[in-house]
């Protein structure tokens, strides 16, 4: 794809382009039968993506009086299957998409714009009296600006993969319509959508992309306003860029005397750090970087990544605590959005492209073998909405009256994608191995393997063919390997001296074959629980209902203990034989003095990254436990909310 403007910063790494990177194992399966199931298949396509498509048609997303989120499913889905097209190589597939484009291009009014709202002045957030007169629920959704941010960003990938100036221009006319009604309005994008708009906001992306494919300013200028509200001396909310830059957490940006709160349009400050659609502005933010060399924007969003780290990492490898960022640092437990899961990624993705440093592929790997693949059911059919810790997983269920769509399942494929782009990068130096789940990838004639054995015995072997003259091969030792082997070739096990960070490798002119060993020494994470107020959101999501659990005596009264092997937390689960009264009974071993902790890998189960058999001494008495890996523990459809648990 030739850009007319070039980035002014350019990316240290360079990902295989998709057809060329490869998840195998029981991950890469985990991701096939999900593009068949949900992208590639006559299901997928037939029924799924055809009734994405109708909500166009039908254009009743605003028939209530607050707005609908149906206009993003398109959009999302769309984004997935031109990645995962492009990642199975699959030409059938490519035509299929083509075809979906030209649908929606069909729906698309003669001005340009293109949305599931049929009123197109119905940009900003409803009143919260109205919508709760008739919905009971006051809510001030308005996602027509976010649904429009999903469509146009899908068309601009379409065209760039299937290279058809047809999309290309109906994104053109999309971007116009867009640009030009808030000029006519007089409006700001933040005074459109919902939560200080952030959703809206995040168009700032497809907007800087489309800039770069027409040399068109206007986009620029549009993106510029956006992230111009951001750095506000009033501090106005979101103003994402100030307090990136402050250091604070983010769950104490905006104080109770925030102004909004009095004005009776807000679902209310506790909404306000909504982590997908925050993290989302995010992507735009890098993009700007990129596209303007403007260091305060890379430093931001630096700064974000360090906060969210530091006050909202959750014990499942993600951020924030079920949708939100509110201190999910400090809490025992956990559930987290699979859409938070996917833009933290995404995060950690665009700032290591960006720089090179372990650390962000560190954070990566530990969301994307946890928390993400803990939301891809093993059928393939099925996300989770979001995660936790133990009961069950909260099932993605359909969402807006619609048949299969649903936020987070129709972002899954976009995560794996990303996935298979990180697990071997490329700069002028040589190959990263950033992470060490099986894969495959090519850069050109070079050929990288990663073989099996991450999850289980922490013995890899590596295999590099062809590489370029005077490359080097740099692989990520984990922050956990404290103890890393490896022998090259035939050579003697060398002890590695890096943790954390890089290891260079010399590599041959023809093949190079590496076996290498982590330290997969289990380490015991204590979860301390502290008393919670009534009414507290994270109480709420615990508690009993249809969508709840579960044992919320034991879930948020207790301080429990957390094994984490390798790249996994470690979990108990009725697959594999755990009874419900041990799992979660209210006598933990928190606290409780651990003398050894004996972990050995069970051979031969399919359908799991790792299972063990563990054997704790705990105050000179022995416990066995199966365990396995927290992404295999219930990535399935189940009404048993007392299914699984982290924690022992
Ligand atoms: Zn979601």
């Amino acid at each position: 794809m030739n850009y007319k403007v070039d980035y002014k910063v350019k990316n240290i790494m360079d990902v295989p382009s998709l057809g060329n990177c490869f998840l195998e194992g029981e991950i890469g399966a985990r991701v096939d039968r999900f593009i068949l199931e949900r992208v590639s298949g006559k299901f997928a396509l037939e029924e799924i993506l055809r009734e994405a498509e109708n909500f166009f048609k039908t254009q009743y997303d605003d028939i209530y009086t607050f707005g609908y989120w149906r206009s993003e499913f398109w959009g999302k889905l769309m984004l997935s299957a031109v990645r995962c097209s492009q990642y199975k190589n699959d030409n059938v597939l490519k035509e299929e998409l083509r075809k979906s484009c030209y649908t929606m291009l069909s729906y698309q009014r003669e001005d340009g714009y293109l949305s599931t709202y049929r009123n197109s002045d119905n940009l900003y957030p409803v009143d919260v009296v109205k919508s709760a007169l008739y919905s009971g629920w006051e809510a001030n959704y308005c996602w027509n600006v976010w649904g429009m941010k999903y469509t146009l960003w899908a068309l601009i990938e379409a065209y760039e993969y299937l290279d058809d100036q047809k999309i290309l221009t109906g994104a053109i006319k999309l971007s116009d319509w867009i640009v030009a009604k808030f000029a006519l309005d007089g409006t700001r994008v933040k005074d459109s959508g919902v939560m200080d708009g952030m959703p809206s906001s995040s168009i700032l992306k497809p907007m800087l992309v489309l800039y770069r494919i027409t040399g068109d300013e206007k986009y620029l200028n549009f993106g510029k306003d956006i992230v111009k509200e951001w750095s506000r001396k009033d501090n106005e909310r979101p103003n994402l860029i100030t307090n990136a830059l402050s250091g604070e957490a983010v769950a104490d940006w905006y104080g109770l005397s925030s102004k909004k709160l009095n004005e009776g349009h807000d679902l209310g400050s506790d909404w306000v750090p909504k982590a997908y659609e925050m993290t989302s502005c995010f992507d735009g933010i890098i993009e700007m970087y990129r596209v303007t060399g403007d260091e305060v924007l890379l430093d931001a969003a630096k700064a974000f990544y360090e906060m969210l780290k530091k006050y909202e990492s959750n014990i499942l490898g993600s951020v924030g605590y079920c949708e939100r960022y509110q201190h999910g640092a400090s809490y025992a437990d956990s559930a987290t959005e699979i859409c938070d899961v996917l833009h933290w990624m995404r995060l950690c993705y665009e700032l290591f492209r960006l720089t090179g440093e372990a650390k962000y592929m560190q954070s990566f790997e530990k969301a994307f073998v946890n928390a993400y693949m803990a939301g891809v059911y093993e059928d393939g059919k099925m996300s989770a909405f979001f995660v936790r810790s133990a009961g069950r997983h909260y099932r993605a269920q359909p969402q807006c009256e619609s048949m299969y769509q649903h936020c987070c399942l129709n972002n899954v494929g976009r995560g794996l994608t990303n996935a298979a782009e990180s697990c071997v990068t490329k700069s002028d130096t040589g190959y990263f191995v950033n992470m060490f789940t099986q894969s495959y990838v090519r850069f050109g004639d070079t050929d990288i393997r990663v073989g099996a054995g991450y999850f289980d015995s922490g013995w890899v072997g590596i295999a590099v063919r062809n590489p370029e003259k005077g490359k080097k091969l740099y692989l990520r030792i984990p922050e956990w390997s404290k103890n890393t082997k490896i022998r090259v070739g035939l050579g003697d096990d060398v002890v590695v001296p890096v943790c954390g960070d890089y290891y260079e490798v010399e590599l041959n002119e023809d093949t190079t074959i590496m076996k290498i060993r982590f330290d997969m020494t289990t380490e015991v994470i204590n979860c301390e629980w502290e008393p919670i107020p009534d009414g507290d959101y994270h109480s709420h999501r615990w508690g009993d209902g249809v969508f709840g659990l579960c044992n919320k005596e034991m879930m948020l009264k207790c301080s429990k203990v957390v094994l984490r092997r390798g790249p996994v937390i470690l979990a108990r689960s009725k697959k594999f034989g755990a009874k419900e009264e041990d799992m979660f009974s209210l006598d933990t071993l928190y606290g409780k003095k651990i003398d050894s902790i004996i972990a050995r890998p069970i051979i031969n189960n399919i359908g799991v990254l790792v299972t063990l058999r563990v054997h704790i001494t705990v105050d000179g008495e022995v416990k066995e436990y199966i365990l396995c890996d927290f992404a295999s523990a219930a990535n399935i459809d189940t009404n048993d909310p007392k299914f699984f648990s982290i924690y022992l």
